[in-house]
């Protein structure tokens, strides 16, 4: 069997799910398929709920009255017959709004998934009836009762053992040809609804992939594969092929966008590929990630991550222990869920750049308990591997670059964002 995995971008139009019934119906195999919320309906939920955690239940009605209403021109352009769409979608908008006119707003990363899931729940159903409606047999199952996860809200971590004895239950490809589930979403072993952190998708797709044992993993993306630098920054960018799993794991802790940074591990596991390919153009191959590939990476590769601190700590006391103010200092971060892109230490200081996050000022107040923190934001990271002279010069020139990396084949530059 294969997974395929379509995001937000895919589904954000009658157009788009079209499209995705015209790439399913050229599919003969076992396939279970996985859906991001609709084009943007992640933020509008969190909108939702911003205005319902300030108790300001008519804002959230009425966000919410918003997000209804954009999917409800999509199922009214999409189905021949729109009652059945609607119909498929009213109980959860029905259990949305009960949420936030009944519901107390106490814990945040909590209710963040427990509201914030229902956009996978709601485009997967609208996906599965137009599927069925269009005469492509599927069954829909929610992952919120079969992917177990712990209970790290808004970035929960999948339980895989606890799961796959669930979805391999659920999904019997002796009894149905097509699955289709949603991603981003589980839920902890007591049935509280979790979210595996933004842009997940890509990994619940991985953990299915794995729990199932599937051939391969398709990631069907708004652009030609896996390039080696962004387009919209980089006018000269290629397409890279082939990757290994090591290739994209770099590539995606460096901050390339194309895939979610847990994404390889579940399918580096059971050595099973990952394609990327595009959705506007299905007969193109895209890109293939996997263990071992016939053609290096031949072409400097650049990543941008955008949106970073840097954070300098110097201990209050001048008793400064490498080691031991590391540990403290790491401590505080991971508790506070920084995710770390570039450490550099000096004699008396520890300079870490981490990404811009709502979590970042509960962090840099508990540091001040044992240093003297200081810290720039509006900073970028630019990550090139296949470093030359000439690319450094095209790519930093003119630039205020506060930090400095640089091995014989990589250098990173943390610079001001323009
Ligand atoms: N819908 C979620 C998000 O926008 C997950 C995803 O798209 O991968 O972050
Ligand atoms: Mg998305």
């Amino acid at each position: 069997m294969q997974v395929y995995k379509f995001g937000g971008a895919s589904v954000r139009s009658a157009e788009g799910i079209k499209n995705i019934y015209r790439i399913v119906s050229e599919v003969k195999d076992q396939l279970f398929i996985v859906i991001s919320a609709m084009g943007k309906t992640t933020n509008a939920l969190e909108g939702v709920l911003d205005n319902f955690m300030k108790a300001d239940h008519q804002a959230s009605l009425d966000k919410l009255a918003e997000v209804e209403t954009f999917h409800k021109d999509i199922i009214t352009e999409l189905f021949e017959r729109p009652e059945i769409g609607l119909a498929a979608i009213e109980p959860s908008f029905e259990e949305l709004r009960n949420y936030v006119t009944t519901g107390i707003g106490d814990d945040y990363d909590r209710w963040y998934d427990r509201l914030v899931s229902y956009g996978e729940i709601i485009s997967t159903l609208i996906v599965s009836a137009y599927l069925s409606e269009s005469g492509i047999e599927n069954v829909w199952l929610d992952l919120r009762s079969l992917i177990v996860t712990d209970s790290n809200f808004r970035e929960a971590n999948v339980r895989m053992e606890e799961s796959q004895a669930r979805l391999q239950e659920s999904a019997d490809f002796t009894k149905n040809r097509i699955y289709i589930g949603q991603g981003f979403i589980g839920a902890n072993i007591k049935g509280d609804p979790t979210t595996l952190g933004r842009e997940g998708s890509d990994y619940s797709a991985a953990v299915v992939g794995n729990l199932l044992n599937a051939e391969s993993v398709t990631i069907w993306k708004d652009v030609q594969g896996v390039l080696n630098a962004d387009p919209r920054l980089f006018n000269d960018a290629v397409h890279i092929p082939e990757l290994t799993y090591l290739d994209a794991v770099e590539l995606a802790y460096s901050g390339a966008q194309i895939i979610h940074p847990k994404t390889i591990k579940p399918l580096e596991n059971k050595q099973i590929p990952l394609y990327v390919r595009p959705f506007g153009s299905p007969k193109e191959a895209g890109s293939v990630i996997k263990q071992t590939i016939d053609q290096p990476i031949n072409v400097p590769v650049l990543i941008v991550r955008k949106n970073q601190v840097l954070i300098t700590v110097r201990p209050r006391d001048f008793s400064f222990v490498l080691e031991e103010s590391l540990s403290k200092a790491f401590l505080v971060m991971n508790k506070h869920r920084l995710k770390v892109a570039m450490i550099q230490s000096s004699a008396i200081s520890i300079s870490v750049c981490v990404d811009n996050s709502r979590y970042l000022a509960g962090a840099i107040d508990e540091l001040g308990n044992d240093f003297k923190v200081t810290y720039n934001d509006g900073l970028e990271l630019l990550t090139i591997r296949g470093i030359t002279d000439e690319i450094v010069h095209k790519t930093t020139e003119g630039r205020v670059i506060l930090l400095t990396q640089r091995t014989r084949r990589s250098g990173r530059f943390l610079m001001k964002e323009i």
